[in-house]
């Protein structure tokens, strides 16, 4: 091994275990369902993006069966070459129908998404209005972009605003494009859209919506946008399949000549295999899902619902989410790591997020209820909360 690379890595690996932030991964033997089975342990899940319990759900898996069956486990090709089958046609009308637009593209992953459009779309002689919240892929698409990336205050309209008109008058840019996240998945609070597309109607900006967290929750499912009735006024939808749709993968949906463009543009579209033909038929089966019923999305909003109030009453400070997403803010970056140890050792399994994911002094243990929790699971990590914050004296 090179001798610089090896003195590198054990330099920053020791730097992070000796400042506490070495992440040891914790392995999870068999689904990843309400309750997870880490090292031996049962413990109740309040920490997947699986909002619907669709990661496990039997139709998805017999369907993602029979497309392996007669398509096979790969897509044998990028999709410019041959790797478009019929059933990523299938897939992409069917997002296309579920989001209100003329078109959609599915890419392989979320993260991918915003790697693929947002540099297809915008380039060096242009500007990126980007909110300070917005995911770790959005930065990295942006960066990628070559565009100048202007950072905006966290949903602060009068910022935005004020940031628009400097970069529009300054005429130093040829397209100026404002990018957010439909949902912050770290607090829970969702982008003010009817403001953004109005900013963005008087400076003629392009709008682009990460609605990973939103897809599936808000909107009866359909997402943020769709919430809103804005479907005809944000150019790019972006959404994952990973998430509330419980497979893996990322779409945007749009006008057909931004698919179009896309498609020929896109270097994860043009350069990187597609999706598998279990996968993409598994996705089109959940997408048909919450198209015919809401009662998941129902399931999910009543136990997010239960599980804030429960936190609540019992004196933890739970934030201002405006979804199922339930931070726990406990402050103190070690009390909450100690929060969430302790909590895995009583039996629920909820991860505690602090700086520099989060703001210095705002550590906070984040739960993502699901559709699939009972109440019984609910109560049962309701009265472990109470437990471990009457111990830690984070609650009296
Ligand atoms: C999770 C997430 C992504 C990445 O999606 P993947 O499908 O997991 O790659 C992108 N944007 C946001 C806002 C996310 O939360």
């Amino acid at each position: 091994m090179s001798k610089i690379l090896d003195e590198f890595l054990k330099s920053n690996l020791n730097d992070l275990k000796d400042n506490g932030l070495y992440n040891e991964i914790n392995v999870v033997s068999g689904a990843n369902g309400a309750v997870i089975n880490v090292e031996g342990q049962e413990l109740i899940n309040l920490s997947s993006n699986n909002y619907l319990g669709l990661a496990t759900n039997e139709k998805l898996k017999e369907v993602a069966k029979s497309a392996v069956d007669s398509h096979g486990v790969g897509a044998g090709a990028v999709r410019t070459i041959n790797g478009t089958l019929d059933l990523h046609v299938e897939l992409e009308e069917t997002l296309a129908r579920f989001k209100g637009t003329e078109a959609a593209v599915a890419f392989q992953s979320g993260f991918n998404c915003n790697m693929a459009a947002i540099q297809a779309v915008m380039n060096k002689e242009d500007a990126i209005l980007s909110d300070e919240l917005n995911h770790a892929s959005i930065i990295d698409g942006c960066r990628l972009s070559r565009a100048k990336i202007i950072r905006v205050n966290h949903s602060d309209m009068d910022d935005l605003r004020k940031k628009a008109k400097e970069a529009v008058e300054s005429g130093l840019y040829k397209k100026v494009m404002y990018i957010t996240d439909g949902v912050f998945s770290m607090d829970g609070d969702v982008a003010k859209l009817p403001e953004i597309v109005e900013i963005a109607k008087e400076f003629d900006l392009i709008t682009y919506v990460d609605d990973a967290h939103g897809s599936g929750v808000m909107g009866k499912g359909a997402g943020t946008v769709k919430h809103f009735g804005l479907e005809k006024d944000i150019d790019l939808q972006m959404g994952t399949l990973s998430k509330a749709i419980g497979v893996v993968g990322g779409y945007v949906a749009g006008t057909q000549d931004l698919i179009d463009y896309l498609k020929v543009a896109a270097r994860p579209f043009l350069f990187s295999t597609a999706l598998t033909p279990g996968d993409t038929r598994a996705i089109t089966e959940a997408v048909n899902m919450l198209m015919a019923s809401t009662e998941l999305h129902d399931r999910l909003w009543e136990n997010g619902n239960y599980l804030k109030d429960g936190l609540k009453s019992l004196g933890f400070n739970i934030g201002s989410s405006e979804t199922p997403i339930t931070p726990c803010i406990i402050g103190d970056e070690k009390t909450t790591q100690t929060f969430s140890r302790r909590l895995m050792e009583e039996g629920v399994y909820a991860k505690s997020i602090v700086f520099p994911t989060v703001a210095r002094g705002t550590g906070r243990v984040r739960n993502m209820p699901t559709a699939s929790h009972t109440k019984e699971m609910l109560d049962e990590a309701l009265s472990i909360y109470e437990k471990v914050g009457r111990e830690l004296n984070v609650i009296s």
